[in-house]
């Protein structure tokens, strides 16, 4: 089933800047691993990335330095410029079958059979994964089907990658491979659509905030 909900071109271009902490890059290739068209725009926002680096470093400032850069970009019969890697790079070569692409699959330690999942005790099941840089909290999340998460909203920025099932929330449903974006603004209750469990990658840079006052209370526990 084809990819419906993608990644924004704010994020592409981050990405490809290396400007993306660990956690959000590793949604983001997960994300371009299983999505050609995500691949596609993602190889425009280097390319031109790389030219505006380029021709910033080599054109002095002059009053029409812009038009020169833009002139450069424009031009024909230019190669794209290589860029060096410097986030976790998705292999498309290894999505398809098998279930957890790379760079997940390394993360994880395997595949989803060899997960140790965690209760939170509310029919959800976590793996948390181990990123380095201090900023976001990465997990596996694993709903069985037809269950609600707790309704919750957030203290910042939320991104979701289905990986198997479905994802409902509200009248959108989300697919293997689609992205879920969430934030203050939003206060949702998620839910795995009938079937087959849900398992997600989610990506948070704060605690959310939950509705109810029990999942309040456990959460410092569950760390989520
Ligand atoms: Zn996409």
């Amino acid at each position: 089933m084809a990819i419906r909900h993608h990644l924004s071109d704010e994020l592409l271009v981050d990405y490809e800047a290396g400007s993306l902490a660990e956690g959000w890059s590793l949604a983001v290739a997960t994300h371009l691993a299983l999505c050609p068209q995500c691949r596609a725009r993602s190889r425009d926002a280097a390319a031109i990335g790389g030219m505006m680096f380029e021709c910033i470093e080599s054109v002095q400032p002059e009053a029409d330095s812009f038009e020169k850069i833009m002139k450069r970009i424009g031009g024909e019969g230019r190669d794209a410029p290589q860029t060096t890697p410097r986030n976790p790079r998705p292999n498309p070569a290894v999505s398809g079958d098998i279930l957890l692409p790379e760079p997940l699959r390394s993360y994880v330690g395997g595949d989803l059979d060899a997960v140790q999942w965690k209760n939170l005790g509310v029919g959800a099941q976590q793996m948390r994964l181990a990123t380095g840089d201090g900023a976001t909290n990465v997990r596996l999340l694993r709903i069985p089907a037809g269950d609600p998460v707790p309704m919750h909203t957030h203290r910042g920025q939320e991104m979701t990658v289905v990986l198997c099932g479905s994802l409902v929330d509200g009248e959108d449903v989300y697919m293997r491979g689609d992205v879920e974006y969430a934030d203050q603004s939003v206060e949702h209750q998620p839910a795995a659509g009938p079937g087959e469990d849900c398992i997600c990658l989610v990506v948070t840079d704060a605690p959310l905030r939950f509705s109810s006052k029990l999942m309040r209370m456990m959460q410092p526990f569950l760390r989520i």
